[in-house]
């Protein structure tokens, strides 16, 4: 046998051990004689290599070191999906699909897995990319890392399709994650809270070989793309489990809601006998066309619900109520436990919300309350357990004064928030102001974090954002843990965001209810901060999506001169105040009052492009064939049942070129 066979029936022997141990659950050798042949596999590598393999098992140890994640725009979208709590939501959902759809509606249940998405491709079997779901639109590549577990294969079994995505969820499983708490315990280290954050941190390791000591898992859900010959979500399943992919077998095929409950009941009682975290159901519409059919909306597939388990509760002391200032000033109560462990993490914090809530509650320090956890949220009071409170305790009184600087608390009228009114002298909003402006979705200032800023404010070298253009090296170097080199940084990032467009420094001004998409918006209709400091609340009311809640804290901002010198400010600092004459020589109102529908893979751009060309000159993007479509722009590959719809309702369907002609 040559070195090449000898290397290459290691490699297939080592994979089938793999799959046996890590899917199947069943190995047919020892852990010491698969080491063996591990490292006997390594010293053929090391010895011979011009056979490299970007797949070898052995590369499941790590070693690789990412020192930055590339961006990755996602070939078809992320979605999250739509929740639904109570029978009648399912009952509800269904109506609603069945309205869109003809014929009877099959589901598969799945469980939801509790960890971080992730989307892997495969290319003529062999695992190319994975990427982390990031903002859905784009995310991380994280291949090298996701390479190190051991359940995601790297090459395929099986006749699976030459090319294709599919997603699934890296998850910690309570065992291992309970080892590693163990071992970090035993070295003094702080353990983990929860095995999610854990799971989804692990994918952003530099390291990959500290990504594979972790005993992370994969579970797959989906195939996405093109049809691949494939009927059904369950066949999805089962043909994924055929090619190696670890597929949880609780799912099931059902062909009512009343059967999607006795699921969903059936899990909610014996979720906890389960390897790993779920935090409930996925329902989903079992055939592939019916799902094409229903598209998704704005955020998240028609055909399928997310059903979440009630929350679980756990009963504790409350020892301290202490008061947080935000950067508009609003004060948060936050309750002080004593540690509880709550659905596989350890509570000391929770939220009261505001004194209404307090008072609602009647909660008192010294109580014995109910905590309860719903997901990512953080963990919310819920109940005080009134007998075993203390006969001389007291009602709570709430504060009447800032815990930062003192000042008398307001409240609005019809608000349940009371606020800290100094404005300019409560150190917690100067701070708070500064923080956006520099986070990661405004100016992502690199080289200056949110502890530095609190520096730079404590120590009086700034008040407000525009401070930050005229900080000089020499007054930052003799702060607290501040290098020449991170100085410098800091500077460089400053000087950067300059460059950072118009609708991020909207939302950076820290506008009361301007969020990303409402800067976007505004700066996308008036183009110039002239132009939105000089609307009238009327004029904004009338922009898409503007209500009068923002109208009126958009007049509010710059109704106060502060504000625009602040802005003025900025804009002689050299900040981005309009959008670039770049940007709006790619927008036109060409398109405007037309609706596109985008279907199938194309040459010349991504899908992506595409659909930001249509917005970009004034058309709308709509996921479903109606009667309301315009045109239907097509690539190769359109999906049967929209070339099927567009016809029956004769909707002109245009390729790529002939779209690009249109917007010449
Ligand atoms: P959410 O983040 O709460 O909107 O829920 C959406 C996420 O649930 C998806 O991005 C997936 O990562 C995750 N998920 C877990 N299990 C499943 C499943 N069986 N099917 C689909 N998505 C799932
Ligand atoms: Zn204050």
């Amino acid at each position: 046998m040559s070195i090449e066979q000898q290397i290459d029936q290691l490699r297939n022997e080592l994979r089938q051990h793999n799959h046996n141990y890590y899917i199947l659950d069943a190995p047919t050798i020892s852990d010491y004689e698969f080491d063996m042949k591990l490292k006997e596999l390594q010293d053929l590598e090391a010895k011979y290599p011009e056979y490299y393999d970007a797949n070898s098992p052995t590369l499941r140890v790590g070693g690789a070191v990412t020192k930055n994640f590339d961006t990755i725009v996602h070939e078809q979208r992320m979605y999250s999906l739509d929740n639904s709590y109570s029978k009648e939501d399912l009952l509800d959902w269904e109506k609603r699909i069945k309205k869109m759809v003809d014929g009877e509606i099959q589901y598969t249940c799945e469980l939801k897995y509790d960890g971080a998405s992730i989307n892997l491709t495969y290319e003529n079997g062999e695992l190319v990319r994975a990427v982390t779901r990031g903002d859905g639109i784009q995310g991380d590549d994280v291949t090298t890392n996701i390479k190190t577990i051991k359940s995601v294969p790297l090459k395929l079994n099986g006749n699976y399709p030459p090319k294709f995505n599919i997603r699934g969820e890296i998850i910690l499983p309570f065992e291992g994650f309970a080892k590693m708490n163990e071992e970090r315990i035993a070295l003094g280290e702080e353990p983990y809270a929860n095995p999610r954050n854990t799971a989804s941190g692990s994918l952003k390791l530099q390291d990959s070989s500290e990504v594979a000591k972790r005993p992370l898992d994969c579970l797959l859900y989906s195939i996405v793309g093109e049809r691949l010959g494939i009927a059904t979500q369950f066949e999805n399943l089962e043909k994924a489990r055929d090619w190696g992919f670890k597929v949880p077998a609780e799912s099931k095929l059902v062909n009512t809601i009343d059967e999607v409950l006795e699921f969903v009941n059936y899990w909610d009682e014996h979720r906890h006998a389960l390897p790993y975290e779920t935090d409930g159901v996925v329902i989903k519409v079992n055939d592939l066309l019916q799902q094409d059919e229903l598209g998704f909306t704005a955020k998240a597939p028609r055909w399928a619900m997310a059903y979440k388990f009630k929350a679980e509760q756990a009963s504790t002391i409350l020892e301290e109520i202490t008061y947080q200032v935000g950067r508009t000033g609003a004060i948060t109560p936050v309750a002080n436990l004593a540690p509880v462990a709550l659905a596989g993490t350890t509570v000391k914090r929770a939220s009261l919300h505001n004194a209404d809530q307090i008072e609602k509650l009647d909660v008192r320090v010294g109580d014995t309350v109910f905590v309860e956890k719903g997901g990512e949220i953080i963990p919310k009071i819920v109940g005080v357990n009134f007998q075993k409170r203390d006969s001389k305790s007291k009602p709570t009184q709430y504060i009447t004064h800032c815990p930062e600087c003192g000042t008398e608390l307001i409240r609005k009228e019809g608000e349940a928030q009371h606020y800290c009114p100094n404005v300019d002298g409560c150190a917690p909003q100067i701070i708070g102001r500064i923080q956006h402006y520099i986070s990661r979705k405004a100016m992502d200032i690199e080289g200056l974090g949110g502890e530095t800023v609190a520096l730079l404010v404590n120590e009086g070298l700034i008040t407000d954002y525009a401070d930050l253009y005229e900080l000089k090296k020499e007054q930052v170097i003799p702060l607290e843990r501040m290098a020449e080199k991170s100085a410098d940084n800091l500077i460089t990032g400053i000087e950067k965001s300059k460059e950072i467009p118009f609708e991020r420094v909207l939302f950076g001004l820290g506008i009361r209810y301007v969020g990303e998409t409402v800067a976007k918006k505004l700066a996308k209709h008036y183009k110039t901060i002239n132009a939105v400091i000089d609307a009238s609340e009327e004029d904004l009311v009338n922009v898409d999506e503007i209500g009068i809640k923002i109208a009126e804290s958009v007049r509010e901002f710059f109704g106060q001169e502060k504000n625009r010198t602040l802005v003025t400010r900025l804009k002689d600092f050299g900040v981005q105040l309009e959008i670039s004459a770049e940007k709006l020589a790619n927008q036109t109102d060409t398109l405007k009052g037309q609706t596109f529908v985008v279907s199938g893979v194309f040459e010349k751009i991504s899908r992506n492009e595409l659909k930001k060309m249509i917005e970009d000159n004034g058309g709308k993007v709509s996921s479903s064939i109606s009667s309301k479509t315009s045109f239907v722009v097509a690539g190769a590959n359109m999906g049967p049942s929209k070339l099927e719809k567009a016809n029956k309702l004769e909707i002109p369907i245009i390729g790529e070129d002939d779209f690009l002609l249109k917007i010449k």
